[in-house]
């Protein structure tokens, strides 16, 4: 089969692999119909803070029609032949976290087989990352395994398009998540870095929670692709303020106090890519994002910051001090835990409260996809969300 597999730092290729097959008693094997790139990717991509190893198949965020189902995994609602989209983690659903609803912490793909582990972190294992998180292959690609298919697949009906289905994978929920989990509540006044898709989303659902004011921060192209979607956000442009301006002077001066609510949408910290490297390389505590540093310092004091942007390992200039003299609430959304929100989610696209296709800029074939990494991670061509029909 073709996939689309990590062959070094900043190179990619779409090439033969072999197709996957069932290995473990509840999996369900899906030829995959639709994929996308995420934010996240683009970490792999780099290479600096995560590494895959040459030929690791990359890809979290997929959809597809069931092919095969291991006997663990039958009788459970799903058969061949079902249209469904899989979550971007892989969950057991029986173990505490899952039986609490966070399948982003699932004790079975969790535990000693992430990166995350090395510095105490946790996450349940995800497609696409390989050994970094439990060595599951992705799906960009023709076929994919799902372990523990008949929890980590939800089946589409037949009034919901791969095209607005597919987003329910991953960044339907972790927008979701970051708005829901940070706090956003009626007449807030949100201040978002990052107008990728997951801040675009975030900003949409501020709206849905009944957030007074949406102010996103980011720059150029994607400013003016989030205003001709939603003429009601307010933009900061970062790279062109004014002499003597800063992200937090702008907020303050649109914002009496500053806004109630922060969320960090962008993991600006790897813009520092080798020198972070370098420094995580030699054990060395790393520079906060500044991002992080600027939530705190522009959130109204008492205020809450949220974020979901993806920060490995450890950190140092960290602003404690305006932290603790201003109360703010400084929330680790951590990975969304999809299966939590997605039958909701699916609701509301089905009824039309949500219209993913705002995010879908470009559609192209898989075979197209080595080149789409590259605009999408230089920004270039307006490449806001892409989908890969396979
Ligand atoms: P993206 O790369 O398309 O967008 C990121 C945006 O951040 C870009 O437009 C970039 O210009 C902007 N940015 C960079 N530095 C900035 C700064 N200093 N100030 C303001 N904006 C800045 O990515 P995406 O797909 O929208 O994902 C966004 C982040 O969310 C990524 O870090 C991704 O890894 C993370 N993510 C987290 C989860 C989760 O479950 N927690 C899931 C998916 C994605
Ligand atoms: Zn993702
Ligand atoms: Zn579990």
């Amino acid at each position: 089969m073709k996939a689309l597999v990590w062959m070094g730092k900043n190179n990619v290729a779409v090439t033969e692999c072999l197709k996957p097959r069932i290995i473990e008693s509840r999996d369900i094997i899906i030829r995959v119909t639709g994929s996308t790139v995420c934010g996240s990717d683009l970490h792999l991509l780099h290479g600096s803070v995560m590494q895959l190893e040459k030929g690791d198949i990359l890809g979290h965020e997929f959809c597809g029609i069931i092919e095969q189902v291991a006997p663990g995994a039958q009788g459970k609602g799903l058969k061949e032949g079902d249209r469904v989209v899989a979550s971007f983690q892989i969950a057991c659903g029986t173990c505490l976290y899952c039986g609490e609803g966070l399948t982003s912490q699932c004790q079975r793909t969790s535990e000693n087989r992430t990166q995350a582990a090395m510095y105490g972190g946790r996450t349940a294992g995800l497609f696409g990352y390989s050994h970094l998180t439990g060595g599951f292959a992705g799906g960009q690609a023709e076929y994919v395994r799902v372990p523990y298919g008949d929890v980590n697949l939800l089946k589409l009906p037949d009034s919901v398009p791969d095209e607005k289905g597919l987003y329910l994978s991953d960044v339907l929920a972790t927008s979701w998540h970051a708005v829901i989990d940070t706090g956003v509540k009626k007449d807030d006044a949100v201040a978002i870095w990052g107008a990728g898709p997951v801040g675009q989303m975030a900003a949409d659902f501020c709206f849905h929670v009944g957030a007074s004011r949406v102010i996103v921060i980011d720059s150029g192209w994607r400013l003016d692709y989030l205003k001709s979607k939603y003429p009601k956000i307010e933009t900061v442009d970062y790279k062109c303020l004014p002499w003597g301006e800063s992200v937090r002077s702008r907020l303050q001066q649109l914002v009496n106090l500053g806004p109630d609510i922060c969320i960090e949408c962008a993991a600006g910290e790897y813009a520092k890519g080798w020198a972070h490297y370098f420094e995580m390389l030699l054990g060395m505590e790393t520079d906060t994002s500044e991002i992080v540093n600027e939530m705190i310092t522009s959130c109204k004091s008492f205020g809450r910051c949220g974020i979901t942007g993806v920060y490995v390992g450890f950190t140092n200039h960290f602003n404690i001090g305006a932290l603790m003299e201003r109360g703010i609430r400084l929330i680790g959304n951590g990975q969304a835990p999809v299966q939590k929100y997605w039958h909701m989610l699916l609701e509301m696209v089905e009824n039309n409260e949500i219209d993913p296709l705002k995010m879908v800029s470009h559609r192209v074939s898989l075979d197209q996809l080595d080149k789409v990494y590259h605009k999408f991670d230089k920004k270039e061509d307006g490449m806001q969300k892409v989908f890969v029909q396979t």
